[in-house]
């Protein structure tokens, strides 16, 4: 088995759960306020608004692969608020077992307890939930316990999932994709 290290952690080699992970960034190529892992997002009336993972810029449609061995721990919706199609699966590391949220889904392709290898395809990305269609993304989240699913939790149970995916860019691939998005804008 092969091993990283990952902010001084020795983790297994995992598949990223895009063949492309970009980190939603505008169409300047400045990240956007959110598409990191914390307090990254303001409020209205200034004060810090917490983001539970990281968004992947992402066209609807691209396929979302399992990080390693696990099971489908479940498959929602949740309508039109919040993650939308979403796919949560167990991650079982040699030493450490952890929960990754895939969501704004535009399909989902396994059923709860489907047993999941590194690349396994969960779903396909879309802009389901409270996506934002000018900037299609996957929202994906690192849990340490399942009660990272009651709400307001926060960080109690989560963890920024750079710390598995390791650090990752949000250039050059942008700038084609938003074209692309602006001009499937265009004919929509
Ligand atoms: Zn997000």
């Amino acid at each position: 088995m092969r091993f990283r290290a990952v902010t001084g952690e020795l983790l297994p080699s995992i598949v990223l759960p895009l063949d492309r992970c970009v980190l939603r960034c505008d169409e300047y190529l400045r990240l956007l306020s959110g598409g990191t892992y914390g307090y990254t997002r303001l409020e209205a009336g200034g004060q810090r608004k917490f983001h539970g993972g990281v968004d992947l810029y992402a066209e609807p449609e691209t396929t979302c692969y399992a990080l390693y061995k696990g099971h489908v721990e479940w498959v929602n919706d949740f309508g039109k608020k919040g993650w939308g199609k979403a796919v949560l699966t167990r991650v079982d590391f040699p030493k450490k077992t952890f929960w990754a949220l895939y969501a704004h889904l535009s399909k989902v392709l396994v059923k709860k307890n489907t047993k999941l290898g590194p690349r396994t395809v969960v779903g396909l990305t879309g802009i389901t939930g409270n996506g934002d269609s000018r900037y299609p993304h996957l929202h994906f989240e690192t849990w340490k316990s399942l009660s990272a699913g009651k709400s307001g939790t926060k960080e109690k149970y989560r963890t920024d999932p750079l710390e598995v995916l390791g650090s990752l860019p949000y250039s050059p691939y942008m700038e084609n994709a938003i074209q692309r998005a602006k001009a499937r804008e265009r004919i929509a």
